[in-house]
């Protein structure tokens, strides 16, 4: 008997041994797991929080626009800081206050050189200093034409880009595919309208139908979105500005004037007055694609070189928040 029931003791007491140390071993498989998922936030934490940062300034505004008109601006406009524009999107811009307040200076400065620039529609921008203040933007107009090519090629000897504005009427097929190339080598090209008509002459209507009409020739033709304008003779009026922003593209100006239109018959005056226009950090500097021009044009970067400056085409890709989506 007594055997019996010591025998039934010890059954029971492995049985409750055993329940016991399932329960310990469901309980300690509880707590790896939660110290695993602990482990795991605190990685993600440390991975993307720097990432964070890092995306959030890469689309921070570094651009101020210049608070000069160009000489040729037909109206009067007071140009604001551009610091609030688009970032990339609301969350990100939220960020990147959120960093602004937060003081974090190093990592963005070496970003943001290199990242799209916000640049502000439907104001006339005439200036686009960068943080090297060093660069400056050579622009030609009136293109594409028998100079391009010649311009393309001292560009490439000097191992720089610029910026042309054409006239749509005058984008073949060909100058189409050679442009697609000079894109593809770093360079931009924007629209100089249709047919380089004066837009503050014209009703909103026929300016957007000409600035829309440009921007698709072109886009098509060289294979890349247009989104610089250029007004013909500076003249642009109220609608222009609405136009534009409505279109999505940048009203281009200058504040240095090289006049080489008009100096066919004297060439080195190009050179004069570009040594005397105030050549500044993050000047646009107005050419045309013109045979003296394009005699001029390695003196023209010599002479910018030797005064510090660096040159780029305008920003890249610079597509603002409105058409983002469209
Ligand atoms: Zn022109």
């Amino acid at each position: 008997m007594n055997f019996d029931r010591e025998k039934e003791l010890r059954v029971q007491r492995s049985r409750l041994q055993e329940v016991r140390s399932r329960k310990a071993r469901r309980r300690s498989i509880f707590i790896w797991s939660a110290i695993v998922c602990l482990g795991i936030i605190i990685l993600i934490n440390l991975i993307f929080h720097p990432l964070d940062k890092y995306l959030a300034h890469a689309n921070e505004p570094d651009i101020t626009v210049g608070k000069e008109n160009p000489a040729q601006g037909k109206e009067n406009t007071t140009q604001q800081p551009t610091n609030s524009l688009q970032g990339d999107t609301n969350k990100q811009q939220q960020q990147i206050q959120q960093q602004t307040q937060e003081g974090t200076t190093q990592v963005q400065e070496q970003v943001s050189q290199e990242d799209p620039h916000p640049l502000p529609l439907g104001k006339l921008i005439d200036n686009i200093p960068t943080k090297d203040n060093k660069t400056v933007y050579l622009t030609f107009d009136d293109g594409p034409n028998e100079h391009t090519a010649e311009i393309v090629s001292i560009l490439e000897k000097n191992k720089i880009n610029a910026s042309f504005f054409w006239i749509g009427e005058k984008v073949t097929d060909k100058m189409g595919e050679f442009g697609h190339q000079m894109i593809e080598k770093g360079n931009v090209i924007g629209s100089h309208t249709m047919r380089h008509d004066a837009l503050g002459k014209e009703s909103g209507a026929k300016q957007k139908s000409d600035l829309t009409q440009a921007a698709s020739l072109i886009g098509n033709k060289v294979g890349h979105k247009v989104t610089y304008m250029r007004p013909p003779y500076g003249s642009v009026n109220a609608e222009t500005r609405k136009i534009t922003k409505e279109l999505g593209q940048y009203i281009m100006f200058w504040d240095v004037d090289s006049l080489d239109w008009s100096l066919a018959h004297n060439p080195e005056k190009i050179l004069t007055n570009i040594k005397n226009g105030n050549v500044k950090p993050g000047s646009i500097i107005l050419m045309h694609e013109r045979k003296q021009t394009v005699e001029m044009l390695p003196k023209v970067i010599e002479y910018l070189r030797s005064q510090g400056y660096n040159f780029a085409a305008l920003p890249a890709s610079p597509v603002p928040e409105e058409t983002k989506t469209k």
